[in-house]
């Protein structure tokens, strides 16, 4: 398989992929693995974690530049996310053990009874390119501290990260039989859907995420989705600060070239500061600058594939061919390069693509509404349910609005952000079930109870 520059289109590198034979001798090898790793105390499997948390920080530089080259992430963007990933791991130091611990629930009488939370056992974890350190410690980090062997298969747009995370797993100690990289696209993906693994936890798409529920249904396994998102944010008149939320917003929504999961991707601001939210906007994105990710001032790198390019002009023209205003952008950049000029729309409405369907790349459709209650009608006239922020000086009236939208995240004053306190889910068609947080700690376990009577 040749790796891609997406800012150069260049050949970087070319990797063997996955056979379905390979994929078989690795599953057999985990499978054998699986059993010893869990038996191992919590505490060192924790100890290995952290220990390749720390050569992650060590190979910073070697491991953003790997990034950069593969996904096309700004420099600056990929150290960001190396660094921030961390987090998960000083999450899982202070809660997995007392998550992962017997839970002693009838200590008296005749019937005693305890919980304990047993491993999956082998899971697959088929993930994604945006953010390949935050979405796979997600899941990988915590199934193998909760006692899993993993079959991790990144996204064939971030193979060479994921090679990277086998290694250093290896050199911190890890057993080589409780994880393994599989390397390919949707065929690698294929075998391990065939194969009898014991959960699936998938990060990626609406369509793949839902084609692959279907296909685990007849094995009876945990499945869990994370998926996209067609994320709002609305601008009440009474913000503290309109330049603020707006260059916020501008940021929810271009950073990461707009490819996050949780981007901004749609905005309704109240029609009483919409000019001068539009005109702090617009400037703000005007000032990113876009080119080489290598560059230390880029704010906008190049799409990391070359279709979802296609796929957003034409969301940009059908908005246009509806009556919609360009403010800025619209063109894919001339040369070498998946680059996009950051696009922002106005008169936008729901009956244009771009309202509607996840962009995933620099462009933000921004819409007037007229009080509390259109915005709660637009906001929530979607598919996907993620996150959902709101911007007003008022907790009580932004509450009002949080309670009543169906999405696993919301926001108030802040948007395109995860914690790994809080538990990250979707809901409709943004997935199913969570991770992080204790839950996401849980959700790599099964619970076993017993019921222990003396005599
Ligand atoms: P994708 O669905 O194209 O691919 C995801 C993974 O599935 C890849 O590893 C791919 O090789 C594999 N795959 C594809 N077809 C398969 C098949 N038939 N069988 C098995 N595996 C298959 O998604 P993507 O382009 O990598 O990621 C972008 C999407 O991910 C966006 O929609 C984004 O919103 C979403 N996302 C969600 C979250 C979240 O936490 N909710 C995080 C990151 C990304």
């Amino acid at each position: 398989m040749e790796i891609i520059n997406p800012a150069t289109e260049e050949v970087i590198a070319r990797i063997d992929t996955d056979s379905p034979m390979d994929v078989q001798q690795k599953i057999e090898k985990l499978r054998k693995g699986q059993k010893e790793w869990a038996k191992q105390a919590i505490a060192d499997r924790l100890e290995i974690i952290q220990r390749f948390g720390q050569r992650v920080q060590d190979q910073i530089d070697d491991l953003a530049g790997i990034l950069t080259s593969e996904t096309g992430k700004p420099l600056q963007q990929a150290y960001n996310e190396i660094k921030g990933a961390n987090n998960r791991i000083v999450h899982l130091m202070a809660h997995a053990e007392k998550a992962l611990a017997p839970e002693y629930l009838v200590t008296a009488g005749a019937t005693l009874e305890h919980i304990v939370y047993e491993p999956l056992g082998l899971i697959a974890n088929i993930s994604a390119w945006n953010y390949p350190y935050n979405v796979g410690y997600n899941v990988f980090l915590y199934a193998l501290v909760a006692g899993n062997a993993v079959c991790y298969k990144p996204s064939e747009y971030a193979s060479l990260t994921g090679l990277k995370f086998r290694d250093l797993l290896y050199e911190s100690g890890l057993p080589e039989n409780v994880f393994e990289c599989f390397t390919g696209g949707p065929a690698t993906g294929e075998e391990l859907l065939k194969a009898p693994l014991n959960g699936y936890f998938f990060t990626g798409s609406y369509a793949t995420g839902k084609y692959i529920a279907e296909r685990v249904a007849e094995k009876l396994v945990p499945v869990q989705l994370e998926l996209g998102g067609k994320d709002p944010l609305y601008v009440a008149n009474d913000v503290a600060n309109v330049q603020q939320a707006a260059i916020n917003a501008a940021e929810g929504a271009f950073y990461n070239t707009g490819q996050s999961c949780c981007a901004v991707e749609r905005i309704y601001v109240h029609g009483d500061i919409f000019d001068e939210f539009l005109k702090a906007f617009v400037t703000e994105v005007k000032g990113y600058k876009t080119g080489s990710p290598l560059e230390n001032d880029t704010f906008i790198g190049p799409l990391t594939r070359r279709q979802q390019r296609d796929v957003i002009l034409e969301q940009v023209q059908d908005a246009l061919n509806k009556g919609a205003i360009l403010e800025t952008g619209g063109k894919a950049l001339e040369g070498k390069g998946y680059f996009m000029e950051p696009t922002v729309l106005t008169r936008v409405d729901h009956s244009m693509r771009i309202m509607r369907e996840e962009s995933f790349g620099p462009v933000i459709g921004i819409q007037k509404v007229k009080d509390d209650e259109e915005a709660l009608r637009l906001m929530q006239d979607t598919e996907y349910g993620l996150t959902a922020a709101i911007y007003s000086s008022s907790y009580e009236r932004a509450e009002l609005l949080m309670k009543e939208i169906d999405a696993g995240t919301v926001y108030w004053n802040c948007c395109d952000r995860v914690s790994p306190e809080v538990p990250w889910s979707g809901r409709k068609h943004s997935g199913l079930g969570s991770t992080l947080s204790t839950v996401g700690i849980r959700a790599f376990t099964q619970p076993k109870a017993y019921h222990k009577r003396q005599n």
